[in-house]
């Protein structure tokens, strides 16, 4: 069979930072781009290689987790020469739509709710709890898919009820935690903390749930490092702390809150940046990236 083109794909969506192609009625190609996004912000600059680690990451644990999912291949004739290692060939599924949120540590969006009204997604955490703190248990918050450029919002468990129904919506919910927890205890294993993640399910032809999108990635999930963790702090991103910091720095001139874009990065941030990547990878899956296509 001959390697097709990509551009012999009709694109049916376009992320900010991926792409969706249809391969024929059943199958799509979801595609991944080195563009890297920062407080807000999709950067005018690329990672060099991001891509290709964050679908490496996404294949290792569906792998590893024991949840339906809609990887068909990473490595096919019907995937194109021009993204072989960052595209996933996939079962299309009728997307549900709630982002399904799991969180074993506060922090983020739901931080800022809690300390509003005490409640993320509809669900009562004890008090006391601040920056970074772990959870008693991991807990389910839901948001909405939103629009292109604006924020999801959180919705609690009813409002997932009404979407799509009690049976459904108590399937995401048992799913969402049980893989969270599955990953978390994994990646602990490993000297990281996975702080939050957020997983998208659809429906496959026969109605079964099924994992889609992808997973368990830095640009999906908040990771840390054991060994620097503190509660009552912000975390350094494990992924994306030199790119901020250096943004954040008198270097780049760029003030965040001007409504500017920011500027290009330099290249030791660059390189920094994407090294960092690698050995995110290479951590969570003991695997070395040099392996991959
Ligand atoms: P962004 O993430 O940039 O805010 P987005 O979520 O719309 O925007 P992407 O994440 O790049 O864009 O695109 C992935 C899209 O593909 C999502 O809408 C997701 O729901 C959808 N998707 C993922 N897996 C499948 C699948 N197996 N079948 C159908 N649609 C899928
Ligand atoms: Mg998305």
């Amino acid at each position: 069979m001959l390697v097709p083109s990509l551009t012999e794909y009709p694109q049916v969506a376009a992320g900010k930072i991926r792409e969706l192609y249809a391969v024929d009625d059943d199958h799509l190609l979801l595609v991944a781009s080195d563009k890297i996004s920062a407080y807000d912000y999709v950067l005018p600059t690329t990672i060099p290689d991001k891509a290709r680690v964050l679908t490496a990451m996404s294949v290792f644990w569906f792998d590893l987790l024991d949840v339906p999912n809609h990887l068909v291949a990473w490595d096919d004739p019907r995937i194109p020469d021009e993204v072989r290692g960052r595209a996933l060939l996939v079962r299309r599924l009728k997307m549900l739509p709630v982002e399904c949120v799991a969180r074993g540590y506060l922090t983020g969006s739901g931080l800022i709710d809690y300390q509003q009204t005490g409640v993320v997604s509809g669900v009562s955490l004890p008090s006391g709890l601040v920056e970074a703190s772990k959870l008693p248990e991991a807990i389910f918050t839901p948001s909405t898919k939103a629009e292109v450029g604006l924020h999801d919002e959180a919705i609690d468990f009813d409002a997932v009820r009404a979407l799509v129904g009690d049976e459904l919506a108590a399937k995401l919910r048992d799913l969402t935690v049980a893989t969270y927890s599955k990953a978390a205890e994994h990646a602990l294993t490993k000297g990281m903390i996975l702080a939050d993640t957020k997983f998208e399910f659809g429906l496959d032809e026969s109605g079964a749930v099924v994992l889609g999108d992808e997973v368990l990635t830095p640009d999906s999930s908040r990771f840390w490092a054991v060994d620097v963790y503190q509660e009552g702090k912000v975390q350094p991103s494990f992924d994306k702390q030199i790119v901020r910091n250096w943004l954040t720095s008198a270097e780049s001139g760029w003030d965040r809150h001007s409504g500017e874009a920011p500027p290009e990065l330099p290249e030791h941030v660059v390189e920094a940046t994407r090294s960092r990547y690698i050995e995110a990878y290479e951590i969570i899956s003991g695997k070395s990236f040099s392996d991959w296509p």
